[in-house]
C-alpha cells in the first residue's frame, strides 16, 4: 500500500454539513479555536479550596454552578461549593468531593485528606491550547471527532470527495435480485455485500449489470467500470476454462500487482491497474468476497477517500472450544465474538453465507499451527 501513495492524486474536496460528513475523511485541518477546557474546570460537585490548606476546617463563602462564575477570590481558610462543569473560582486550586466533606452545624465545612493542587480540576488549555491542531487533516471522521468539531464552531466541514467505486459480478449462474433464478442459478448477493462494504468504507458503490462468463462481454462491462474511481469484480479469477477475468485485464493491458495470496478463503485474489485505474478481482465465493474486500480493497478506499490511515480492526480473542484445521494457507473462518471471547461458528465452506449472518468476526487461523486448545488466544479480524 505505501508504493501506491504517491500514484494516488488527493481526491477533490467539497464543503458538507456537520452531521453528513461523518464516515468522510477531513479535507482540513481543525485546530483549536481556544484553549480547551477554556477554564479551570471542576471534574466534580464538591468544594473549591486552597490546596495549602489541606486538611483543615473551612468557612463557605459562596457556590458556583455550571453555567456561572464566582466573581470573588477564594482566600485562606474559606471554601466555595462547586458543580460539575463550573469554573474553579480564583485563588481555589483543589476540589474536594462532596462525599469527602462533613458540613457541620455551624455551617463551616471539614476536610479530613490533604491533597495536591489541581485535583478534580481541568486546567485551562490542558486538553489542548488555542492553535494545537488535535484532528487532522485525512482523519475519518466519527462520532468522536464530530464532537471536536461542533466544540470548535463547524457548522461545515470540508472533506474529500468519495471515490466512486464500481461493482460487477461475473458469471453465467448468477441472475438479478429481480429475477428468479432457475434451480442451477443463484441471485447476486455478492454485488449488494461489496456495496454495503464499499458504502461502510467511504465509497460511492455504482452496481454494474452481471458479466457472464464470456471475454469479449467482460471486457466491454470492466471498461466501463474503470470509468469509476476503483473498479471491484466478483468471480471468474480462478483457473477454470471460463473464468476470463485476467484475460479480459491482459486484453486491455493491465498491470498486474498480484494475482495469488496465501489466504483461505481468497487465494486467487488479483489487484492491478488498467488505463490508470485501479481493480481488484476478488473470488466469487461469498465468504471469499467479503474477507478479501475487507482485507485488501477497504485500504484502497481508503486511499481514495484522502484518509491518511487504513487500519485493520484485528484483536486477540480467548477461545471458547478447541480448534484444528488442515493448514498450508491462513485462514479465515466466521466466528463470533463477544467481549474476549471468541466461538467459531459451524459453516459448510466459502459459499455458506446463511453461516456467515451469524458471525460478527473471522479468526485468523495460523498456516503452521494445526491446533489450537479451548482458552488459547487467537487473532481475530472483526467483521
Ligand atoms: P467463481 O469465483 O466465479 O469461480 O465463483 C465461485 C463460487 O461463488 C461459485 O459457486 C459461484 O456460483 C459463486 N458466486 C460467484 N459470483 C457470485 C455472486 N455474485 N453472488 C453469489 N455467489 C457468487
Ligand atoms: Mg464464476
Amino acid at each position: 500500500m505505501l508504493r501506491l501513495v504517491g500514484a494516488v492524486a488527493p481526491p477533490a474536496t467539497e464543503r458538507v454539513p456537520l452531521l453528513e460528513s461523518a464516515g468522510r475523511a477531513l479535507a482540513e485541518d481543525a485546530p483549536a479555536d481556544r484553549d480547551y477546557p477554556p477554564f479551570n474546570r471542576s471534574m466534580r460537585d464538591g468544594f473549591a479550596v486552597r490546596a495549602s490548606d489541606l486538611p483543615g476546617t473551612f468557612r463557605l463563602i459562596g457556590e458556583v454552578r455550571a453555567g456561572d462564575v464566582f466573581r470573588e477570590s477564594v482566600g485562606s481558610g474559606e471554601t466555595v461549593e462547586i458543580m460539575t462543569g463550573a469554573p474553579v473560582p480564583d485563588g481555589a486550586n483543589t476540589v474536594v468531593m462532596l462525599e469527602h466533606v462533613v458540613r457541620n452545624d455551624d455551617g463551616t465545612i471539614s476536610m479530613g485528606d490533604p491533597l495536591p493542587s489541581r485535583t478534580n480540576v481541568s486546567e485551562a488549555g490542558c486538553e489542548a491550547r488555542q492553535g494545537d491542531v488535535p484532528l487532522k487533516k485525512g482523519t475519518r471522521l466519527d462520532y468522536t471527532s464530530i464532537a471536536w468539531l461542533v466544540s470548535t464552531g463547524h457548522p461545515t466541514v470540508e472533506v474529500f470527495r468519495k471515490p466512486r467505486v464500481a461493482i460487477l459480478a461475473t458469471g453465467d449462474e448468477i441472475v438479478a435480485l429481480e429475477d428468479k433464478p432457475a434451480v442451477h442459478q443463484i441471485r447476486n448477493s455478492n454485488a449488494f455485500s461489496l456495496a454495503v462494504q464499499v458504502a461502510r468504507a467511504g465509497g460511492d458503490p455504482v452496481l454494474l449489470p452481471v458479466a457472464p462468463d464470456d471475454l469479449a462481454a467482460t471486457v466491454k462491462l470492466i471498461e466501463q467500470g474503470l470509468a469509476a474511481d476503483l473498479l471491484i469484480l466478483s468471480g471468474g479469477v480462478s483457473a477454470g476454462k471460463y473464468d476470463v477475468v485476467e484475460p479480459a485485464f491482459a486484453q486491455l493491458g493491465a498491470e498486474f500487482f498480484f494475482d495469488r495470496v496465501l489466504i483461505q478463503p481468497g487465494a486467487p485474489t488479483v489487484f492491478g491497474k488498467a488505463r490508470g485505474k485501479f481493480f481488484f478481482g476478488l473470488p466469487g465465493n461469498p465468504a471469499s468476497t467479503m474477507v478479501t474486500f475487507e482485507l485488501f480493497a477497504r485500504a484502497a478506499i481508503d486511499l481514495l477517500s484522502g484518509a491518511s490511515h487504513a487500519p485493520l480492526p484485528l484483536t486477540l480473542g480467548r477461545l471458547t472450544r478447541p480448534l484444528r484445521h488442515k493448514g498450508s494457507l491462513t485462514r479465515f473462518l466466521p466466528a463470533f465474538v463477544n467481549c474476549t471471547e471468541v466461538t467459531p461458528v459451524d459453516s459448510k465452506g466459502s459459499g455458506d453465507v446463511a453461516s456467515l449472518t451469524r458471525a460478527n468476526a473471522y479468526l485468523v487461523v495460523d498456516a503452521e499451527k494445526l491446533e489450537y486448545a479451548a482458552g488459547e488466544l487467537i487473532p481475530v479480524l472483526l467483521k
